[in-house]
């Protein structure tokens, strides 16, 4: 499925008034949450199910991610609304020809690096052997800016990357699009102490896909909720590509677990 772009338009977003916090399940002080980051161009919203606190709290997580990794792509895709967002310079360093780092302020419509996505495992609940993926994975924005950042600037960039607060972003979009599909009651959540940051094994259930290089579509943000049958449970997985239309790479996201009514109806509507 893919997700609706705001920009596109094409079809109303859809809405789910879920009435409690789908974090802490509080229900003082609601307000909407996107499904995904706005700063994404999401515009699928659950209405009423956010409280005020854990609000503040996933806010934190995306501005990293929006504001550092994802500003330059987001640069380029007109998704930088307010002034104060099309103002925010990210930031890059470099090796000189003396092998001293610099730390340099880039307009983001000119970074050589339009994004960074990090490669995980796919998630440990899948796989009991952690294998020793660290890396990142940038895409180029195009050839003649990296070209002209060489001559200019020097040969290597890095940019401002932070694995576990990607990933946790993640858990919170593959979390509410998984409410946003099935409801509260058809599933057991496994994530929200994750997202709150009160339980720290998220590897066990964020991860990517095992094949995670795919190529680019049209699409700006592909997903697909899944149930997988492992060890004798129904898991539900939420399988995510943000900016397909580059050479994104695919995640995988454990969301919970099906609850018995609703493994009958997910068979039911296989039919
Ligand atoms: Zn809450």
């Amino acid at each position: 499925m893919t997700i609706r772009f705001k920009k596109e338009n094409l079809t109303p977003p859809t809405f789910r008034n879920i009435g409690k916090c789908i974090y802490c399940g509080s229900e003082d002080t609601l307000s909407d949450e996107h499904i995904l980051p706005e700063g994404l161009g999401g515009c699928h919203v659950l209405r009423n199910a956010s409280c005020e606190k854990c609000r503040k709290h996933t806010a934190t997580i995306e501005s990293f991610v929006l504001g550092q990794m994802f500003n330059p792509i987001r640069a380029r895709m007109g998704l930088l609304k307010n002034k104060r967002a099309k103002k925010r310079i990210a930031h890059a360093k470099t090796v000189d020809a003396y092998g001293q780092v610099r730390t340099l302020r880039i307009d983001p419509l000119k970074s050589p690096v339009a994004g960074v996505f990090p490669i995980y495992a796919p998630p440990l609940l899948f796989n009991s052997k952690h294998v020793g993926y660290g890396e990142s994975y940038a895409i180029i924005s195009s050839e003649s800016l990296w070209d002209e950042w060489k001559e200019t600037t020097g040969n290597t960039i890095q940019v401002g990357m932070n694995r576990k607060r990607f990933a946790l972003m993640l858990a919170k979009i593959g979390h509410a699009l998984t409410v946003g599909e099935l409801g509260t009651d058809s599933f057991d959540p496994f994530l929200p102490p994750i997202i709150l940051e009160k339980q720290s094994d998220i590897y066990r259930f964020v991860g990517c896909y095992y094949q995670w290089l795919s190529p680019a579509t049209d699409d700006y943000h592909k997903y697909d909720v899944q149930i997988r049958h492992h060890d004798g449970e129904d898991l539900v997985s939420v399988k995510l590509r943000l900016f397909a239309n580059v050479k994104s790479p695919t995640y995988l996201i454990v969301t919970g677990r099906l609850r018995m009514a609703t493994r009958v109806w997910s068979h039911a509507s296989e039919l």
